[in-house]
């Protein structure tokens, strides 16, 4: 399993080519991890957070469930009602350590 290939997005199959993730050494904030890539797109939390997230913990769900954000730009062309982050919820999957 190659974990540095970029994470599966159902319904955003290339972030990288729509902008919403770009080349960074910018360490995660949700997992502490600079991975090379970070998410660049719109945010929807409590607090703001730019640029400081990996694209691994939004498809995973991991940032959703800690940060208590929204990406809608990741979720761009999700039909109402189905989960914009990857295809299991967050809770299902486990985050390799
Ligand atoms: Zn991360």
């Amino acid at each position: 399993m190659n974990e540095d290939a970029m994470p599966d997005f159902r319904y955003h199959p290339d972030p990288r080519l729509t902008g919403s993730v770009e080349v960074s050494d910018t360490s995660c904030v949700v997992c502490g991890a600079a991975r090379g890539l970070i998410y660049v797109g719109p945010v929807y939390a409590v607090e703001e957070y730019v640029e400081e997230i990996c694209p691994w913990c939004i498809a995973d769900g991991t940032a959703a469930a800690k940060l208590d954000a929204e990406f809608t730009d990741v979720g761009w062309g999700v039909p109402d009602g189905v989960q914009a982050f990857g295809e299991q919820p967050w809770f299902l999957r486990r985050p390799h350590t």
